[in-house]
């Protein structure tokens, strides 16, 4: 099986031109709504349940317009069942994974941009293996349908809700994917029955800080929740944990997300996973809320998720507390992320990299399970 693009889906291509686009396959222009109205509102891709549409033309749709671009292998779930991880087979047998956590009044899933990821930040799972490929806008935009339909479906425990929040949290540097990732966010936030009508509020973009990407971020004019993985308020460190950095100074990462968050009027979210006596440090934590303390941004702390055979761990509470606590004193809001999934793998930085497929088996290595 090669490896690569995936067959055009009817969620490639933008919702002005899909009338002409199944024109093209002498539907009339009228069933790009239908079809739009069944997968965006009624998370339904299997024209043979669709009572509305002419049986002669279901195994077009089948093979040409919304072909199965993404197969479930398997769920795991953890958390009492409120945290549910999906493996995915591409169609060139590529594995990639969302996961959906329910909360009380929410519902989120985190979903990947790409298979693998280029941008070799050490303390990431995912980065260690690399790039595979890019997903197509179709791919991405799967994982948020297929999420959205476990939570009408009544599938996570509280019965059925609506999926409320998207993060691009998972496998993958959405800013290296850009045109794929915009499309999908089309997809996510156009109003029904375009898209998913999830407002962009709602959605989160977690980047490594591609500065290119970002300013091109704002001429889109897709309000979406800016975050931005930093990790250490010095180039130094960051030249190491972040390795983008030596292309793009943590200044010139902030001054992109101020100009971003003043095309938004809101908040964005510096991501930073402590790592013990690497950059938990007092005097990082100062430097940090002194870069901090005049901007419109937010502190995630994430407790590092060890990677299998890595030499770093979390840091020790005591650190922890005393971070939180430097940056509370410069006014700077912070929140310490939860480790939801950890045990299914299903945590920050982990997903996939414990799944090989052996004898066409899949076996879990993690030596978490
Ligand atoms: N490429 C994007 C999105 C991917 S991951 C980005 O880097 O922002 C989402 C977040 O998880 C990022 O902040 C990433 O740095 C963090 N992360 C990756 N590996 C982790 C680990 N082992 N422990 C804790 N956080 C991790």
């Amino acid at each position: 099986m090669s490896k690569g693009k995936a067959p055009e889906h009817f969620s490639d291509i933008p919702a002005e031109q899909r009338r002409e686009w199944v024109q093209g396959f002498d539907l009339p222009a009228f069933r790009a709504n239908q079809i739009a109205t069944h997968y965006f509102t009624h998370y339904n891709d299997d024209p043979d349940s669709w009572s509305d549409f002419p049986a002669s033309a279901r195994e077009l749709v089948k093979s040409k317009i919304l072909a199965k671009l993404i197969t479930l292998v398997r769920s795991i779930s953890c958390d009492g069942g409120t945290t549910r991880k999906d493996l995915w087979r591409l169609h060139d047998g590529v594995l990639v994974e969302s996961v959906l956590m329910k909360y009380p009044d929410r519902a989120t899933v985190c979903i990947s941009s790409q298979a693998g990821c280029g941008m070799n930040c050490p303390f990431c799972a995912t980065g260690q293996a690399g790039l595979t490929r890019n997903l197509s806008a179709a791919e991405i935009t799967a994982q948020v349908v297929a999420a959205s339909g476990a939570c009408a479906r009544g599938e996570m425990p509280g019965g059925p809700i609506r999926l409320s929040n998207i993060v691009f949290m998972g496998m993958g540097e959405p800013l290296a994917n850009y045109n794929a990732v915009i499309q999908s966010l089309r997809n996510i936030t156009s109003p029904q029955p375009d898209g998913l009508g999830i407002g962009a509020r709602s959605v989160t973009l977690s980047t490594v800080g591609l500065v290119t990407g970002i300013e091109k971020l704002i001429e889109e004019q897709i309000p979406v929740t800016l975050a931005v993985s930093l990790h250490t308020p010095d180039d130094e460190l960051r030249d190491t944990l972040v390795p983008i950095n030596t292309r793009w100074k943590v200044k010139e990462v902030l001054a992109a997300a101020d100009k971003y968050s003043d095309m938004t009027g809101r908040r964005y979210s510096i991501e930073y996973a402590l790592i013990k006596d690497v950059n938990d440090q007092a005097w990082r934590a100062d430097l940090l809320g002194r870069l901090l303390k005049n901007r419109n941004a937010h502190v995630n702390l994430i407790p590092l998720n060890p990677t299998p055979g890595s030499k770093w761990t979390a840091s020790r509470k005591e650190d922890e507390r005393a971070f939180v606590r430097t940056l509370e004193n410069y006014g700077v809001p912070v929140t310490v992320r939860d480790t939801r999934g950890r045990e299914i793998d299903g945590a920050c930085g982990q997903l996939a990299a414990a799944e090989k497929i052996k004898d066409d088996t899949l076996m879990i290595t993690s030596p978490n399970n």
